[in-house]
């Protein structure tokens, strides 16, 4: 019981920092693209700067962005998100399982 709380702890850290270290990854990478010679790249990176535009470095929203927003940086950060899930479902086969979790009743 004891061992199964440890790795699903060290587990969480692990994805913590490793997604951590991606997404800044990623966040860079869309910078990057900005002057990238593949249109499809800079268009992926022009979906990012519809994020820059509705949230500004002031930290103030732009209401003429919050559609837009949605669409080219809420949906694919999301679809993003889904789809490291997924590969650490895959690296760790049962940690976001109700029944690895330390606490789950024995009855799941
Ligand atoms: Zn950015």
């Amino acid at each position: 019981m004891i061992w199964d709380i440890v790795v699903f702890a060290l587990q969480s850290v692990l994805v913590f920092i490793v997604s951590t270290a991606l997404f800044d990854a990623l966040h860079w990478t869309l910078h990057k693209w900005e002057g990238s010679c593949f249109k499809l790249l800079r268009t992926f990176s022009s979906w990012h700067w519809v994020h820059h535009k509705f949230l500004g470095l002031d930290m103030q929203i732009n209401p003429a962005y919050a559609k837009q927003n949605i669409w080219f940086h809420i949906l694919p950060e999301y679809l993003t998100g889904m789809a490291g899930t997924l590969i650490f479902s895959v690296v760790f086969p049962g940690h976001l399982s109700p029944r690895s979790r330390p606490s789950a009743p024995s009855c799941w």
